[in-house]
């Protein structure tokens, strides 16, 4: 979608668009726009696509690589943090770029796609690493055409890989991205985990709701994971609204993140003690298949621990 048919709705983002977009695109598909509520300013699905003044300054906490990616990197577009998984970047490229994203450091420019070269070190590193279940993550790995994301899952079956995990939020940002040659193609190099993600329970519209039945129906596993964010999530009411309705579509509640301090992104941060308080209130409320974990992706790269061990770690 366009930025002049964005603007037209709301034309006071035209201060800050050019400036944000230089830092991370500006990206909305016309589906996702479809489910924005343009008379309410504070819309939450609009404030996950938009881009903000706050984007454009320094706050305190500002990382550029606030999960530690970059230290546990062997080669370029791999991430190694737990000897059994490997995660492997297939894009930068996404279809709508969320403006909290912990990647967002990582914009998309020149190198959106590892070249070729690149490409044969990552996966001869993640094919010989020792691990027995690979991310496919990005950017969004179904950005990639098909015939790639095959290839790579068919090698990584060859070199040794029992469980592959498909990390994308394109079900839920592009929803006719979900074809059924996609969905066949995925089911037939079973067992492949999607992973796809949902913050708010407006996010499930109809399309969405048709592209999630496909991956269930044909037997692929779905989760969801949520970040917790200011504006959009941050109310009880709402992650309850949200866990309910994706057991309703199958989909299991699995981790909701503490927001990760990229530069950029400090309007959506959430206080972790409150975020504590609200998944207590969650799990008070929702039965055990529809309580996801709330976890952290902490800094020094150690990998995701839940967000009240992580807190009583920093206090010793
Ligand atoms: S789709 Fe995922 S990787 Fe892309 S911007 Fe959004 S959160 Fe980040």
């Amino acid at each position: 979608m366009g930025r002049p048919e964005v603007l037209r709705e709301r034309p006071a983002l035209a201060g800050v668009w050019a400036a944000a977009d230089r830092l991370f695109p500006v990206r909305v598909t016309r589906s996702w726009w479809a489910r924005v509520d343009a008379a309410d300013a504070d819309d939450p699905l609009a404030r996950q696509v938009l881009p903000a003044a706050s984007e454009l300054v320094a706050h305190a906490g500002d990382l550029d690589d606030p999960v530690g990616d970059r230290v546990r990197s062997p080669v370029p577009w791999v991430v190694h943090k737990h000897p059994d998984r490997v995660l492997l970047l297939l894009t930068k490229r996404c279809h709508v770029y969320c403006r909290y994203c912990f990647r967002r450091t990582l914009a998309p420019g020149e190198h959106e796609d590892p070249d070729p070269e690149a490409w044969r070190r990552a996966m001869a590193y993640a094919t010989g690493c020792g691990a027995r279940e690979a991310i496919l993550s990005g950017g969004d790995p179904l950005a990639v055409r098909d015939a790639h994301l095959f290839d790579t899952i068919d090698t990584l079956r060859d070199g040794g890989i029992k469980v592959v995990r498909l990390h994308s939020r394109a079900p839920v940002t592009y929803p006719r991205r979900v074809t059924d040659a996609l969905v066949a193609g995925l089911a037939a190099r079973g067992p492949v985990w999607v992973v796809v993600h949902v913050n708010h329970p407006r996010e499930l519209s109809p399309d969405v709701d048709a592209a999630l039945a496909r991956l269930v129906d044909a037997g692929l596993p779905v989760l969801n994971q949520s970040v917790l964010l200011a504006g959009v999530n941050d109310d009880v009411d709402v992650l309850v609204a949200l866990s309910e309705a994706l057991v309703e579509r199958r989909v299991r509640p699995y981790y909701l993140h503490q927001t990760d301090a990229v530069t950029g992104n400090a309007a959506f941060r959430v206080d972790p003690h409150r975020g504590v308080a609200l998944h207590r209130a969650l799990r008070a409320r929702v039965s055990g298949i529809a309580a996801p974990r709330y976890v952290v992706d902490p800094p020094d790269g150690s990998g995701k621990i839940d967000v009240e061990d992580w807190l009583a770690r920093c206090t010793r």
